[in-house]
């Protein structure tokens, strides 16, 4: 009879906490438990990839009429039915929830809908007042959009509002140029709002291949998004009828007494006007910060018990995602790793088989491929080719071209494809892919890439014809060496 209540005890029902939990019960056979205090199945499937994938799909549909003429359809575009698409869309996350609750249920996990903090390394107190005691807890907490800190900011929304507008507004200002950003951009700007984009860089997506941002922004603004770099937020208020534009002042922030009204009471999601860095001010129906993530280890005991968190309070963890205090662990974006769910799903899975099955498995982050899903999508897996050119010699084939499909609507829509190879043993370091499902198509050039293929072996590939990513293998001389 072991000395605890529980083997393993779980903090977070995300994809990362779930999978671990699952696993290790159904799987080991330990006793587990897991405390959620939100919904299950998380970031991800409740307010991140699930509904954000579902907004790609129902914004994608708005440039097919013009495209099918070319095509020989008559069809029109009719009104999109927001209230239509969002109760649909809220009823598969329902049911995604049940799914993942059932899966808990069903591999033996208990389950506590409650709030937990760490009173001791082995001592867990929930929300509902019970304690109970575990020989390992792992925290999957995950993280939370941020707003900048400045006056009003709360008069903006973040991402997790978005799945659960009533209605869509007329015009919306996106703050930022990260994934979140750029996916919303393009999605809003399919369903018919009016983007304006404001981003304080000089180029959106930093970190991604410039070529590939490069052709990114372009495709935004083709879109209709009013991308604006170098550009960022400085104030804003309420927009009232009878305020002056010009007036760019701005130094009446929404005080509550002005309406007449308590302070809760104050109008929020009226009209908003915003003052630009460059001095210029407009008013948007709704502003969306899409700034950044911050981990959820908040008021959890963690400092308290000896677990060291970094800079912006990400939990710090080894390679084994052990924390400073041995019988706890953590996995997911609450470490700040790679923010992304597949890899809090393989650090959960390396977590029970270090712990559960005696075989230390640290988790690999090299080579993650990964997409945006902006319109058209970027598909990257590898060094980009100004990080490849800060470590080695590099030779780069690339290609961009408009691709059949829409070139045949008469689009100027452009793809591109680009391997960045190492000139000394013809590695391929880094694959950049913008196209339509460029997320597909990259999951299997990171296949090839995790393998350490050459740009020989692509070579040797022979092409699938006639598809866009056929020029992956096709590309014979490079565009730039060195
Ligand atoms: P990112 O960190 O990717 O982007 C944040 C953006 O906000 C950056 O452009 C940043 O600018 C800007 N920013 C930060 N602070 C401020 C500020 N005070 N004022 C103005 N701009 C600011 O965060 P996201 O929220 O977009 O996404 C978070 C993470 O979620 C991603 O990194 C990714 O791991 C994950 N994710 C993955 C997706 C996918 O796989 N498709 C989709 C969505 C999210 P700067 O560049 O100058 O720092």
């Amino acid at each position: 009879m072991s000395e605890f209540d529980y083997d393993l005890f779980v903090i977070g029902g995300g994809s990362g906490g779930v999978r671990a939990a699952r696993v290790a019960a159904g799987e080991t056979g330990a006793k587990v438990a897991l405390a959620e205090a939100d919904r299950y199945g998380g970031t991800c499937v409740i307010r991140g990839c699930v509904p954000k994938k579902l907004m790609v799909f129902a914004s994608s549909y708005s440039g097919l009429p013009e495209e099918a003429a070319a095509y020989g359809w008559d069809m029109s575009l009719g009104a999109f039915d927001w209230d239509a698409f969002s109760s649909r869309m809220r009823n598969e996350l329902d049911r995604l929830e049940g799914v993942y609750r059932n899966l808990l249920d069903g591999s033996g996990v208990k389950m506590f809908d409650a709030r937990a903090r760490l009173k001791d390394p082995h001592t867990i107190e929930l929300s509902t007042g019970e304690t109970v005691t575990a020989k390992h807890i792992l925290v999957a907490t995950g993280g939370r959009p941020v707003r900048p800190e400045m006056p009003n900011a709360d008069l903006g929304i973040v991402s997790d509002d978005i799945f659960n507008l009533e209605t869509l507004p007329k015009s919306i200002l996106i703050i930022g140029g990260g994934y979140i950003a750029c996916e919303f951009a393009c999605i809003l700007a399919g369903l018919g709002v009016e983007v304006t984009q404001y981003y304080r860089g000089a180029q959106i997506l930093r970190g991604f291949d410039d070529e590939a941002r490069g052709l990114i922004a372009e495709s935004m603004r083709d879109l209709g998004v009013d991308l604006h770099t170098g550009t960022n937020i400085v104030e804003m208020s309420c927009f009232r009828d009878g305020d002056d534009l010009e007036d760019v002042s701005m130094d009446a922030p929404v005080e509550a007494a002005q309406y007449g009204m308590p302070e809760e009471d104050a109008p929020k999601d009226g009209p908003i006007k915003v003052k630009a860095t460059n001095g210029r001010v407009r008013v948007f129906d709704q502003v969306l910060f899409a700034t950044g993530r911050a981990p959820n280890t908040a008021d959890m005991g963690l400092e308290e018990i000896g677990v060291s968190l970094r800079r912006g309070g990400a939990i710090e963890v080894d390679d084994y995602s052990q924390t400073a205090v041995p019988s706890v662990y953590a996995i997911g974006d609450v470490t700040d790793r790679v923010n992304l769910t597949p890899v809090a799903i393989r650090e959960g899975m390396a977590f029970v088989e270090t712990v559960f099955k005696g075989n230390p498995t640290p988790v690999d982050h090299d080579l993650i491929p990964s997409a945006v899903f902006t319109q058209p999508e970027m598909g990257t897996v590898g060094m980009t080719e100004e990080q490849a050119r800060d470590r080695e010699e590099v030779d780069v084939y690339c290609t961009s071209f408009r691709p059949m499909q829409s070139a045949f609507a008469e689009k100027t829509a452009r793809v591109l494809m680009k391997l960045v190879v190492s000139k000394e043993n013809r590695t391929v370091l880094g694959c950049h892919i913008v196209a339509p499902n460029a997320g597909e198509i990259i999951q299997l050039a990171g296949v090839a890439i995790k393998m350490g293929a050459t740009k020989e072996d692509f070579d040797r590939t022979v092409a699938v014809h006639p598809t866009m990513s056929e020029e992956i293998v096709t590309m014979r001389k490079p565009v730039r060496t060195g």
